[in-house]
């Protein structure tokens, strides 16, 4: 099944002409899972390229279990690889091939640890749940949220993290900030308005509202305690005699638990704003991410406590953000804990190794017989 996921191409890209779309893989576990005694409902996304997210349940009734992973991976580095990502590659007790460690893996073992069930076997239902443009817009999760589905009490999301438990990340948003002021003769500056100039006001404002959050915003439990701000590109003006008609930054802003991304967002604009007023530049926001919240699952949740015990590791925050926060607008305890290794992940001869596959599946069973079969303690 890992081979047959890696060999079903599902780059999603920001670029629409390298993006390929998801629902080759969605039909694929859908063959998968025909058959199975598992309901499967696709859930179409809107969009020119054809995408899905695949809900698959057994069982029925409250509480119950999500085993969740995504189905699109990320562009890969053409020339860059010495196995080809399209075709997974079994060499030095690893598995190559692009999806094998974030995380199309993931989907096929959590089919393996539970093709033996049948219905009638489970007091609560148990959940397989495929999504869409993970690695892009969160197209699919947020799809998800607007449908109020599915509904369970518990999911793992199975991202890489080396089979350690995660119950926190950051949030993440990116935003374009471009500045219009008007070009002029470089030897009068009277003649024009400069968008470069305004910029480094902007940045200015940028610097000292990053201070301020990491004043009031600070969280121990993460390796960068605090949430941060990154500008990460710029482009300004053509020649050095000409007055810089426009500017644009792009910046990066992780928020904490706690901190809501709209809210950000909001805060930002408002202040670029108020530091360019009466200067006649025009600015323009563009959300390059709408934004991801962070994702916080208290240490105390029965999921965090069980994987805990199952796993032995006590759950860990992540520095990357997943689709957690919106299955757990949906209700459920999150934790993130899958095979790959996050090192592995979005770069040439991305790999799994062999000697995970066995304690993935493992965990999984034991899940979903204390969640779904024995539903003791956990509801
Ligand atoms: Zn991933």
């Amino acid at each position: 099944m890992v081979r047959g996921l890696v060999s079903t191409p599902s780059i999603s890209c920001v670029d629409a002409a390298k993006d390929q779309g998801n629902s080759a893989v969605i039909e694929l576990l859908a063959d998968w899972l025909a058959g199975t005694g598992f309901q499967v409902d696709v859930m179409p996304l809107p969009g020119v390229v054809p995408k899905a997210n695949l809900i698959a349940t057994l069982g029925s009734g409250p509480g119950g279990l999500v085993l969740s992973g995504h189905t699109d991976t990320v562009p890969y580095d053409e020339g860059k690889w010495s196995h080809d990502p399209f075709s997974m590659t079994e060499a030095d007790s690893r598995l190559y091939g692009l999806g094998t460690s974030d995380m199309k893996s993931f989907l096929a073992l959590a089919l393996e640890a539970s093709r033996q069930l049948r219905a009638g076997d489970l007091k609560a239902p148990l959940i397989l749940l495929a999504t869409a443009d993970e690695e892009t817009s969160m197209a699919g999760a947020r799809a998800l949220v607007e449908h109020g589905q599915p509904q369970a009490r518990h999911a793992i999301i199975g991202e890489p993290t080396g089979l350690r438990p995660i119950r926190m990340h950051k949030g993440i948003l990116m935003e374009s900030i471009h500045l219009q002021g008007h070009s002029g003769h470089s030897s009068d500056p009277s003649l024009g308005n400069s968008a470069l100039e305004a910029m480094y006001t902007v940045i200015d404002t940028l610097l000292s509202w990053r201070s301020e959050l990491q004043k009031n915003f600070r969280d121990p439990f993460f390796a960068v305690p605090v949430p941060t701000l990154n500008l990460g590109h710029i482009h300004g003006g053509d020649n050095p005699n000409r007055i810089c008609a426009e500017c644009v930054l792009h910046i990066d802003l992780r928020p904490l638990p706690g901190m809501d991304p709209q809210e950000l967002r909001g805060d930002l604009r408002h202040r670029v704003l108020k530091c360019l007023r009466d200067t006649g530049i025009e600015v323009r926001f563009d959300a390059l991410l709408e934004g991801v919240p962070a994702m916080e699952t208290p240490a105390e949740a029965p999921i965090v406590k069980l994987v805990e015990q199952l796993t032995g590791h006590t759950a860990e925050a992540a520095a990357f953000a997943t689709e957690a926060p919106y299955l757990g607008k949906l209700g459920m305890d999150v934790v993130v804990l899958g095979p790959g290794d996050i090192d592995q992940a979005h770069q040439p001869d991305e790999y799994l190794a062999l000697d995970r596959l066995t304690p993935m599946i493992d965990i999984l069973k034991q899940l979903v017989n204390t969640v779904c079969i024995k539903t003791e303690p956990l509801i």
